[in-house]
């Protein structure tokens, strides 16, 4: 490199001048663990309030740790001695298991909690869910997929840190092995730059939905469950494939304004329901994912809804005697299924088809489409 090129811009896109980016990268300290649980332990401080935006004047300040499945009702219902069985994709928890997660034991006051609610929005918004009779009315449903919604926000945010946690790991390595992670890191970079695009379009959305109460926007597909699940659920994911196998979206489109599903799994009184729900708008291929998985009958659902928790959510939460009556092979199969979508493993095309096994988890009364009449 002759000394112009010292003071032009990096090749990697940082902006930053190269003699003071990649020029010297080889010779750095490669990234330690101790800067990985720097960086984890960082990213857990975060705290906001999600509605902060909304009612700014009204936040308590007081950032709780929030439950998006709900620990008074569903989890203690499929609780053991205060515990459930949850993944933990940590660090530790990895590296302890050679990157391969099962699941643990982890005690209800932390299961699917995160500190994105202040102490009296928490209460106020969710109080309809929390201290009302389960009757699976609108507002209710909605208030479900608001809930799961606004946790998967706020770790997408946290996915832009990873980012860049992605791009000072090429530190010590040869020419090389520097291209391709960066290159790695910009796909990695670019994925959460356009779902934080989409996910911003689906705050201003659902916001506005729980302001105007006008619950007309958002269509669900509700599984009435006549006894509690075994397991419990709060997510999104933008479907990129349907219950046979077959493609609906392709991610990492620029142009493309992904669809988006949310789904819960909850327990009440002694029974529970799965819901999953979408916005009105985002009919293309929900519609398509609802479909596939209502060609099934209801046993066939039962077991098409564990898979697809455990490929697609760590925010699953299992009851402990329902995980040990299970197979070492279901077991196995479920650990694999932790590993989709993690930096290791994309999703196999397959891997919402049947996989033969017969989880029970739960016991489904009654399927009802909640669409709105459109005028
Ligand atoms: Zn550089
Ligand atoms: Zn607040």
């Amino acid at each position: 490199m002759g000394s112009n090129n010292r003071n032009k811009p990096c090749w990697c896109g940082s902006g930053i001048k190269y003699k003071k980016c990649h020029l010297i990268r080889e010779q750095q300290a490669p990234l330690t663990r101790g800067d990985l649980e720097a960086h984890s332990k960082n990213q857990k401080s975060k705290k906001i309030c999600s509605v902060k935006n909304l009612f700014p004047e009204e936040c308590s300040g007081k950032i709780i740790n929030a439950h998006t499945i709900s620990k008074s009702g569903s989890l203690k219902e499929i609780s053991e001695n205060g515990h459930v069985m949850g993944a933990k994709p940590s660090l530790d928890s990895l590296i302890k298991r050679n990157g391969n997660l099962a699941l643990e034991r982890v005690g209800i006051n932390k299961a699917s909690t995160f500190t994105g609610f202040c102490s009296v929005h928490d209460k106020k918004i969710f109080s309809p869910l929390e201290d009302e009779q389960v009757t699976l009315s609108y507002k209710q449903l909605f208030l479900l997929a608001y809930r799961g919604f606004c946790r998967e926000l706020f770790l997408k945010e946290n996915n832009k840190g990873t980012a860049n946690l992605m791009k000072e790991s090429d530190r010590g390595q040869d020419r090389i092995l520097q291209a391709m992670i960066q290159g790695y890191a910009d796909t990695y970079d670019s994925g959460v730059d356009l779902a934080l695009r989409d996910l911003g379009c689906i705050k201003e959305q659902m916001d506005s939905i729980l302001i105007s109460e006008d619950y007309t926007k958002i269509n669900h597909c509700v599984f009435e469950l006549n006894a509690p699940p075994k397991v419990l659920v709060s997510a999104m994911i933008a479907p990129v494939m349907d219950f046979q196998g077959n493609e609906l979206q392709r991610l990492g489109l620029q142009d493309e304004v992904y669809e988006y599903i949310f789904f819960n799994c909850i327990s009440y009184e002694n029974k529970g329901c799965f819901v999953f729900s979408w916005m009105a708008t985002n009919g293309k291929y929900c519609d398509k994912f609802i479909d596939s998985l209502l060609k099934f009958d209801n046993e066939q659902v039962s077991d098409a809804l564990v898979r697809f928790c455990y490929s697609f959510s760590e925010n699953t939460w299992a009851s402990p005697s329902w995980w040990a009556s299970l197979s070492e092979e279901a077991k196995n199969s479920i650990g694999r299924r932790l590993m989709h979508g993690t930096p290791m493993e994309v999703h196999p095309q397959d891997c919402l088809v049947d996989d033969g096994y017969r989880y029970k988890a739960m016991s489904i009364s009654k399927r009802e489409i909640r669409v709105s009449e459109r005028t």
